[in-house]
C-alpha cells in the first residue's frame, strides 16, 4: 500500500465515518448555506474533494460539532493531493489549533500524520523553516494532551 493510501486507511480507521444530522453552520450567508446544503446529513468520507476545494478555507464557519464530524474530510483532500490550496490553508489551521482539545489521543496522532505529510510534500521542502516551524506548533498543540 502506498504511504497515500495508508493515511487515507488511517484516518478512516480514526475518524469513522458517520451520517451528521445536527447543524452544520449557523449564519446565512452563501457560503454557509452551501456547506449546510452539502453537508448536512452526509458523512466525511462521502464529500467530494472537489467540494472540500471549493471550501478550501472555511473550516473555521463549520458549528463545533459539524467540525469535529468533518474536519477529517478536509485532512483527506490534503492527503489527497499534498502541494494543492487545502493542503496549505489547513496546515496554517492545524497550527492554530482550533479545537484541538476536542480530539482523542488517537485522531490527534493522525491529525500530526496528515501535517507530517503535506509538509514532507507541500513543495517547500521539509527543511524549509516555514515547515518546520509549522510542524513544531502543530505537534506541541494537538500532541500536547492525553499523552
Ligand atoms: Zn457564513
Amino acid at each position: 500500500m502506498s504511504r497515500q493510501k495508508e493515511l487515507l486507511a488511517h484516518l478512516l480507521d480514526a475518524f469513522p465515518p458517520k451520517a451528521y444530522s445536527g447543524t452544520v453552520a449557523t449564519d446565512s450567508c452563501a457560503e454557509c448555506q452551501d456547506l449546510q446544503a452539502t453537508l448536512g446529513g452526509a458523512s466525511w468520507w462521502s464529500i467530494p474533494g472537489k467540494f472540500i476545494q471549493e471550501h478550501a478555507d472555511h473550516l473555521p464557519l463549520l458549528t463545533k460539532e459539524a467540525y469535529k464530524a468533518f474536519f477529517p474530510a478536509w485532512m483527506g483532500e490534503a492527503v489527497s493531493d499534498p502541494a494543492g490550496k487545502t493542503a496549505a490553508l489547513l496546515l496554517a489551521h492545524l497550527r492554530e489549533g482550533r479545537f484541538a482539545s476536542l480530539f482523542s489521543q488517537q485522531e490527534s496522532y493522525a491529525v500530526i500524520q496528515v501535517a507530517k505529510w503535506i509538509a514532507e510534500r507541500n513543495g517547500l521542502g521539509p527543511d524549509a523553516p516555514v515547515n518546520i516551524e509549522s510542524l513544531a506548533a502543530i505537534t506541541q498543540r494537538w500532541g500536547g494532551h492525553g499523552a
